[in-house]
């Protein structure tokens, strides 16, 4: 533990608080050693990060799925850690005030307010230190995990710096050759490949005729396989696969099909959000220095730029599933800081009653979704839409483990890297 982080401890938690959290822990969780009990909720040493991002999921989008999931007085898994705050999202893009993915997530891997598309640089188009390859110089182990394309805006800021978010080619070549992430699961299949070389995922599908492999940086799969990864593109093989480098492609572009309602929307992932954050804390929790996963549920945001209500709450569910894997991993790891947000509000997304049947925002795409069910209950509410892109509306974040307790408060998304770095950058 460096002496800047002990001073914080000093800072924040009174002494009495920590003996009481210590004993309390003793009492609930017997099977740790003495010198970990300290490590519950708040207190101790974090040597581990779980950062999940509910792609586009602001306030309103939990609203809706807790009714829908939970029912009127009950929970989702994601706002029952014992912190939460607030975050704004702005980015510094000289032609708009609303980020968009890519400066967003900017500003949690590099803590620097950025243009939109910009993965990890600045405003001038210079590569800013990131915190995926700061993990791996402290020793720790890395992994991205999503529903998007493994190369999309959101995972590759952490691992990768480019002017472009476009170029998704380029992205996978800096994991593979510069950031190196243990483990790498999602979909996008098509940047890994050249055109003309479908792989596990033909060219040209029905569902969505434009998908087809177009990467520039030749065969990146079987790149991947010479540098140690095992390559996996089914839910059996993914299953099967051993700890170790795990690359996993298990769709051409987005893990689903986004559309609005009724026009070839699916949403169905070959393999589901948790069952790929399971498998990448197998490998990544063998590494004693700890690690940094990021996980995504895309589908949030991609549904919602649809206007498309019933995708969003399938998306809401999958994301939940999720986070009942992280937090029963933090449960039996106290020393792993698990946080839980939205990169950006998307769709300007509101919880109405149905009773009100003028629909103010209009009748194109933007028109009410539902009724939905409140779990529980015989009442319904509808989801009501503003636009079909990002909004400025601040994110919630929640979190647990320690150093959760800084998330208290309203900061700018750029905070998300103050904290962070307490962990990854540091050697223990
Ligand atoms: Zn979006």
């Amino acid at each position: 533990m460096g002496s800047s982080r002990k001073r914080l401890l000093r800072l924040l938690v009174p002494a009495t608080t920590v003996a009481t959290a210590a004993v309390a822990g003793a009492v609930l969780n017997p099977a740790l050693p003495a010198n970990a009990t300290s490590h519950h909720h708040d207190g101790g040493r974090a040597r581990s990060v779980i950062f999940i991002n509910g792609d586009g999921m602001s306030a309103a989008h939990r609203e809706a799925a807790r009714l829908h999931l939970a029912g009127l007085d009950g929970q989702l898994a994601m706002d029952t850690l014992p912190v939460s705050g607030q975050l704004s999202t702005s980015p510094h893009d000289p032609k708009t005030a609303i980020t968009d993915s890519a400066a967003a997530a900017t500003a949690w891997a590099t803590g620097t307010k950025t243009y939109n598309g910009a993965i990890s640089v600045d405003v001038k188009g210079k590569p800013l230190p990131i915190l995926g390859k700061q993990a791996k110089a402290a020793g720790k182990s890395t992994g991205l995990v999503t529903t998007a394309q493994v190369t999309d805006a959101s995972p590759a800021a952490w691992f990768s710096q480019t002017a472009d978010r476009g170029a998704q080619d380029e992205i996978a070549r800096q994991y593979l050759e510069v950031s190196k992430p243990d483990v790498i699961l999602g979909g996008g299949e098509d940047w890994w490949l050249p055109a003309g070389t479908p792989g596990a995922f033909p060219d040209k599908p029905a569902e969505d005729p434009d998908e087809a492999s177009k990467g520039t940086k030749g065969n990146l799969i079987k790149k991947a396989e010479r540098e140690g990864y095992q390559y996996v593109s089914s839910a059996k093989e993914l299953a099967r696969a051993k700890r170790g480098k795990l690359l996993g492609l298990f769709s051409n572009e987005e893990m689903f099909q986004q559309r609005p309602e009724g026009q070839g929307d699916i949403y169905s992932p070959v393999v589901d959000l948790a069952t790929m954050t399971k498998k990448a804390l197998d490998t990544l929790s063998t590494n004693k220095k700890g690690f940094f996963l990021f996980v995504e549920e895309e589908g949030i945001d991609e549904f919602a730029h649809e206007n498309n209500g019933s995708r969003v709450l399938q998306a809401m569910a999958s994301l939940e599933k999720a986070v009942k894997v992280a937090k029963a991993y933090v449960a039996a790891h106290p020393d792993t800081l698990l946080v839980i947000t939205g990169d950006h509000d998307c769709g300007g997304l509101t919880v109405e009653d149905p009773s009100d049947t003028e629909d103010e925002s209009g009748t194109g795409l933007s028109t009410e979704d539902g009724p939905f069910k409140i779990h529980g209950s015989n009442l319904t509410f509808t989801m009501d839409w503003t636009t079909t892109g990002h909004t400025g509306v601040d994110v919630p974040v929640t979190a647990e483990g320690p150093l959760s307790k800084l998330f208290t408060g309203k900061h700018p998304n750029t905070y998300v890297h103050t904290v962070l770095s307490k962990v990854l950058t540091s050697r223990h």
